[in-house]
């Protein structure tokens, strides 16, 4: 479905998206505000909730005594009451959040009884009602015209309470006929993350998913940008705290920014930005506190893509390495492995095979099981009764990620050459011509990013 080609022409509008940090508290807002107000072509902007607010509102959507009850609802009331204090039109507005205040405090009363994912959702979409309303106050106290919108009314969804997925054509009809005709009178704001369901149920597209909405409305009110702003100046070269002279990227193709954050770079997921970039809308990512600093510029292609584009450091890798005498000219021994693991609900990530043994790479970050790792015993046992398995703990996945690195020549003594001194556990090479992994020993792992940084990038 070609959902932007038959929408009325926005092409100089943009959509602005604030993450938490950014509606953080007065100051934070005030910022924003400056953004605004300083770009007319900005016409609806979406928010998250104030950076903490989502996190003890889910807290108390689990269930918890009276007590703990009163904590939150107190953190929740003083990040809140922090930006009115701060706002001219105190009673008012004060009045508005008092009423949604007192809205969570039954919800976590309920939630105290019987949770339900339908009522977390009811809950933490109280944030984002929140932080929207107190920021069309910091507009009106700066003589801005905008009015306040609830985006339910437009972003209908399915009924998958906490992961919910839009349903486009609604979507889009709603949005033409209720948002539409708003953007020439005054800048809308709205929430990020939340939406409705068929029956009216308050709905939420997962965490972070405020830029998902964002992406979303651009992409079906056809505007020419989303601006997406948050707590970093853009996407860089690798992260800026293991190699301080990493570079900003000024402009990214969608396909590579995914690749970044399948190898663990900690920029905004990719995914959420697939409607924009489909519907061929570009989305710009800077910082909020230095806006003139610039940013980072998303698209679905790039002229002249360089051959080396960034390094991802993952760590907390563990590698599993199985070996059988049955794999000699047998067949689907891999095959009773991967099914082991797919019981286990372990996703492998690198893999390398010889005649006689397989190689993999599991990652281990937020696992449960025995010593913080995913290898449960039931799954140790079932493994090792096909083969002999030995685990090495500790690693890290350093991945280079660039374009048509599977077609140059002198490739590996580039890289290699730089590594000579290092340990390399693991190569992956081959399977995709964007990136190549080396699995390397934690402890060495950021002076491998830093000595490849340097020798490909600088
Ligand atoms: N407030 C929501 C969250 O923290 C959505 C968002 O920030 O994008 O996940
Ligand atoms: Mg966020």
């Amino acid at each position: 479905m070609n959902i932007a080609a038959s929408s009325t022409d926005n092409h100089q509008y943009v959509i602005a998206k604030f993450g938490g940090t950014s509606v953080a508290n007065f100051e934070a807002m005030n910022n924003s505000a400056n953004i605004v107000l300083s770009n007319p072509n900005v016409r609806v902007v979406v928010l998250s909730a104030s950076a903490g607010i989502t996190n003890l509102l889910i807290e108390l959507a689990e269930g918890c005594d009276a007590d703990k009850r009163n904590e939150l609802l107190k953190k929740v009331k003083d990040i809140q009451y922090a930006i009115i204090d701060n706002l001219q039109t105190a009673d008012v507005i004060r009045e508005e959040i008092n009423r949604l205040l007192d809205n969570i405090a039954h919800l976590a009363d309920s939630a105290a009884l019987a949770t339900s994912d339908a009522l977390t959702d009811e809950m933490v979409s109280h944030g984002e009602l929140m932080s929207t309303l107190l920021f069309v106050e910091v507009l009106r106290q700066r003589n801005a015209n905008s009015q306040w919108f609830d985006v339910r009314k437009v972003m209908r969804t399915n009924d998958s309470f906490g992961r919910a997925e839009p349903e486009l054509a609604q979507l889009k009809a709603l949005s033409e006929q209720q948002l539409m005709p708003r953007l020439t009178e005054s800048v809308v704001i709205t929430q990020g993350f939340i939406g409705r369901d068929e029956k009216g149920r308050t709905t939420t597209l997962g965490r972070g998913g405020s830029d998902y909405t964002a992406a979303l409305l651009a992409e079906v009110l056809n505007l020419s940008r989303v601006d997406i702003w948050t707590d970093v100046p853009g996407i860089y070269t690798t992260d800026p705290r293991v190699v301080p002279s990493a570079q900003r990227i000024d402009e990214i193709a969608f396909d590579e920014a995914a690749e970044m954050a399948t190898f663990g770079a900690k920029i905004l997921h990719p995914a959420t930005l697939l409607p924009a970039v489909r519907a061929g809308i570009p989305v710009f990512v800077g910082s909020s506190k230095a806006p003139e600093a610039g940013g980072t510029i998303v698209c679905d292609k790039t002229t002249n893509p360089p051959q080396f584009r960034a390094l991802a450091l993952r760590r907390k890798q563990t590698l599993l390495t199985l070996h059988s005498l049955k794999m000699l000219h047998a067949r689907g021994f891999l095959a009773e492995i991967f099914t082991i693991l797919l019981r286990h609900n372990i996703s492998v990530d690198l893999i390398t095979t010889s005649e006689v043994s397989v190689a993999l790479t599991l990652d281990t970050t937020g696992s449960t099981g025995t010593n913080g790792s995913l290898l449960t015993n039931a799954l140790m046992t079932e493994l090792s009764a096909l083969c002999r398995v030995e685990v090495e703990e500790d690693l890290a996945l350093v991945a280079i990620i660039g374009n048509e690195l599977s077609q140059v020549n002198g490739l590996g003594r580039q890289i290699f050459g730089a590594l000579e001194s290092f340990n390399i556990r693991m190569i992956s090479y081959g399977a995709s011509s964007h990136n190549i992994c080396l699995l390397v020993p934690g402890n060495d792992a950021e002076e491998i990013v830093r000595t490849l940084h340097s020798n490909l990038f600088e």
